[in-house]
């Protein structure tokens, strides 16, 4: 087998802390990231609040911080990304509020381009697909994975646009299934990975949001929280796991659990500005991980 990582004993569910560094025009002197440790530590306070008692101290698989490049991202995630090709089915999503850099780490094309040299692209049939407008699509190459990805994202910054002017809040699921042959053994593998753009996790000002957009942002809450409380269920090994609360869950379901593999990036904004998301974001990390 390609990924041969000692399982802890969590299973098979990881959460990494990513934080972006600050980007031109943030004042950097107000940075909300204590210390960053390679070892999964991280250490979060206010600068603007004098006194020590603010320092909040979070335990993660792995943190990158703001130095890290998307290469060293990758090449930490590739191995879980290549059991796919061993029959695998794994999740990796991003989750954070706006701004903080999911879309930066979902950022696919590198993995791809490594399934795409092992050379073996092929779509399973639709499979019970539960999102309404979804469809599967055969690949052979890069160029047509890139092609419907453009497509997605077209789609998606379009029916945002059209449901509200203000609003692109919106999950955004790639699967890819994968089905080849073990040549050692003459058997069929099939595997699946899902990547998985949350939609911005941030609180919506109950006063500012109204109608379509108010219902919008509770679908939003409603679907990160099933999705919180999945992964809480599965890496307690409850028996039993609240997979029905959501689309969102539902969909991921035979990858969540059971023999799949999960990866969880939490994203994070190093600006004061967002210390109070940056909290509720660890929150709900601290409950997962
Ligand atoms: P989100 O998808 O969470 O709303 P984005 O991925 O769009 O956030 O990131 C917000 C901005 O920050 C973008 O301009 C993006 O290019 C930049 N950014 C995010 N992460 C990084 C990073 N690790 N290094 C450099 N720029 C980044
Ligand atoms: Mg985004």
């Amino acid at each position: 087998k390609l990924y041969n990582e000692v399982q802890d004993l969590k299973g098979n569910i990881r959460v990494y802390c990513r934080i972006r560094p600050f980007l031109p025009g943030q004042n950097q002197n107000h940075s909300t990231i204590e210390f960053a440790g390679e070892d999964g530590e991280l250490i979060v306070s206010n600068p603007l609040k004098q006194g020590k008692d603010s320092r909040k101290l979070f335990k993660f698989n792995k943190v990158f911080g703001q130095a890290a490049s998307q290469e060293e991202v990758f090449r930490d995630t590739q191995p879980l990304i290549r059991s796919v090709l061993d029959g695998y089915n794994v999740c990796i999503f991003a989750y954070g509020q706006t701004g903080a850099g999911k879309t930066y780490t979902m950022q696919i094309k590198y993995c791809f381009l490594d399934l795409h040299t092992l050379g073996i692209w092929n779509t399973t049939q639709p499979n019970g697909l539960a999102v309404p407008d979804a469809s599967m699509h055969s690949v052979n190459s890069m160029t047509d994975v890139l092609e419907l990805m453009n497509i997605g994202m077209t789609n998606r910054a379009t029916s945002a646009t059209a449901l509200n002017e203000r609003s692109s809040r919106s999950h955004s699921v790639l699967s890819i299934h994968v089905r080849g042959t073990d040549l050692k053994t003459n058997t069929l593998l099939r595997g699946c990975l899902h990547l998985v753009d949350l939609a911005g996790s941030e609180r919506v000002d109950r006063s500012e949001a109204t109608g379509d957009r108010l219902k919008e942002a509770q679908h939003i809450n409603k679907s990160l929280s099933a999705l919180g409380d999945v992964i809480f269920a599965l890496a307690q090994k409850s028996s039993h796991v609240p997979y029905r609360n959501s689309k969102l869950t539902q969909l991921l379901q035979s990858s969540l659990g059971g023999q799949a593999k999960t990866l969880m990036f939490v994203q994070l904004n190093p600006d004061v500005a967002s210390y109070s998301e940056t909290i509720s974001t660890l929150k709900f990390a601290e409950r997962v991980s």
